[in-house]
């Protein structure tokens, strides 16, 4: 494919402007006036090339395995540079575009990656070169505001009330962490007035707990081991059948840690789990946590879509009373990693992450200062990943949005019934955003539990060295299963009865074979036609 890559391009002698002033001369190195037509040239290559790619990638990967790629990399020095853009993008497609995982193809239908807006990447376009960072107005300026405007806007989607704030994030695991950062910071204030920022942790540092249901983000018990509280401070309620926490279950926990002489120190929601999109009682644990004085954060990294939703947003009905909030617009809201933001009801809290610099936003500033987003975030210097969402908004709006959220929403319904009478498959539980979780399991073999593991694991792996289809695992109950994450709006039923048919051909190939070993790549493009 490279090799083609390399015949397309243009003969020396009639090559752009680009392709040779980029290399020849340190003074065409940098992006200047004097340079725009060669930025100009570069950019259209660019783009190009991702055009050509779009277009030829008939497979969501190639199936690449990394042991194959690692020999790629062999012999590569980056001490000497190549002769010109031409073969700087002829590599670049060989070591990285030719076996990229495409997340727009129907047929990816693994983890929580969207196709995105094509409004998103023209932001990017702009975003890129301008290179403003937005951590303090003297830097940034109308950045500032892009980003606080849209703050602004999801705080009001969200009902969060007039005292609300917040800042974007690098993802929901950051904007998880400043919420447990906040809580802790918050709870260790109400014990004596200790300030965690200036003394460290006090002694009863130890007591804290979090509370959230077995079915959270990970990132919970990373930032918990961050925090210096440790994973065994998150304390897994469990859930009902449909993977919702469950809220005797809270309730009794929060009363066993009181009598335990634990501290509550946050309760965490989830709104939309990952593996199986899940949405806890939002309103119901919001009133435990008011009765028992703890902070409640929402996790709604992915189920945040749901804001713009013209049909389901009533699912995220009591998100209005959290303490904060993480959504992550790289996930139900179509933009590109990264792009996500973390809120809080009461903006003072965010006082907790704020931290003062002579060189950059210094201490004992009065109320007309400008505005400096480094006040409220973890991280100093920071992209404008707000353009993006900003330009989607203001080209397609917030319904068109939704109804592309609503559009998986539906396929995934219609998936689930495909799976429920397909032969030979178990599926979980019916969906609630857009994942399912299923397993091959055959009828007519008396498979125990190790080798139905076995076999779900050959399956996914077959499908990925085939690069006929995406999917994901995760582990119920200490089982390994299938998992289909659908957020490309563009995926049919059609799509997705031909990854079953080949998982399905895939499972019985494995029980008549004795090498188990998935074979060399095939082209399976007939099996799709
Ligand atoms: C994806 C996810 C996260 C982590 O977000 P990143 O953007 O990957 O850091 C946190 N919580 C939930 C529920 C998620 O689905």
């Amino acid at each position: 494919m490279s090799q083609n890559a390399a015949i397309r391009m243009a003969p020396l002698s009639s090559r752009p402007l680009a392709s040779r002033a980029m290399s020849e001369d340190a003074n065409h190195a940098l992006f200047m006036p004097r340079n725009a037509d060669v930025y100009r040239q570069g950019m259209q290559r660019c783009i190009e090339l991702v055009q050509r790619k779009l277009t030829e990638t008939g497979q969501p990967f190639s199936g690449i395995l990394p042991s194959e790629m690692q020999r790629r990399f062999e012999g590569l020095d980056l001490n000497h540079r190549l002769d010109d853009l031409d073969a700087v993008l002829a590599e670049v497609e060989r070591l990285y575009l030719d076996d990229a995982v495409y997340f727009h193809h129907p047929r990816y239908v693994a983890h929580l990656n969207c196709p995105i807006t094509l409004a998103s990447i023209l932001a990017e376009a702009i975003a890129t070169p301008i290179n403003t960072a937005v951590e303090t107005w003297d830097q940034s300026a109308g950045g500032t505001f892009i980003e606080q405007a849209l703050i602004d806007w999801t705080v009001r989607r969200i009902g969060l009330g007039d005292d609300a704030d917040g800042v974007f994030t690098s993802g929901g695991t950051q904007s998880n962490l400043m919420a447990l950062l906040i809580a802790r910071d918050h709870r260790c204030a109400a014990l004596d007035g200790h300030q965690n920022r200036e003394h460290g942790l006090p002694a009863d540092a130890a007591r804290l707990r979090i509370f959230a249901s077995e079915a959270s983000h990970v990132s919970l018990q990373k930032a918990a081991a961050l925090l210096g509280l440790g994973h065994r401070a998150v304390v897994p309620i469990p859930c009902d059948d449909r993977y919702r926490m469950d809220t005797g279950a809270l309730a009794r926990a929060l009363a066993e840690s009181r009598q335990a002489g634990t501290i509550p120190m946050a309760v965490v929601a989830t709104a939309g789990t990952t593996d199986f999109g899940s949405i806890d009682p939002l309103a119901d644990i919001a009133a435990l946590c008011r009765q028992h004085g703890v902070w409640l954060h929402i996790d709604a990294a992915y189920g945040g879509g749901l804001l713009t939703s013209p049909r389901h947003r009533h699912w995220l009905a009591g998100i209005e009373q959290a303490d904060s909030v993480s959504v992550d617009y790289h996930k139900s809201f179509f933009q590109p990693v990264s792009c996500s933001a973390f809120m809080v009801a009461e903006r003072q809290r965010l006082g907790y992450v704020t931290h003062h610099a002579d060189y950059l936003n210094p201490a004992g500033r009065h109320d007309d200062a400008p505005p400096d987003l480094v006040d409220k975030s973890l991280q100093t210097t920071r992209r404008l990943d707000a353009l993006k969402l900003w330009m989607t908004l203001r080209l397609l709006g917030p319904d068109a949005l939704g109804e592309l959220f609503d559009r998986v929403i539906a396929l995934t319904r219609e998936t689930y019934d495909l799976l429920r009478t397909a032969p030979d498959i178990e599926v979980i539980t019916a969906p609630q955003l857009t994942t399912l979780v299923f397993r091959y399991r055959p009828r007519g073999h008396d498979l125990d539990d190790a080798s139905l593991d076995a076999l779900n694991a050959h399956i996914r792996q077959a499908l990925s060295r085939h690069g006929e289809a995406v999917v994901a695992a995760t582990r119920v109950r200490g089982r390994r299963y299938l998992k289909f994450t659908l957020l490309n709006p563009e995926t049919g039923i059609d799509d997705l009865a031909t990854i079953v048919e080949r998982l399905q051909a895939h499972g019985a190939d494995f029980l008549t074979r004795d090498d188990a070993a998935p074979p060399r790549r095939h082209d399976l493009a007939a099996a799709f036609s």
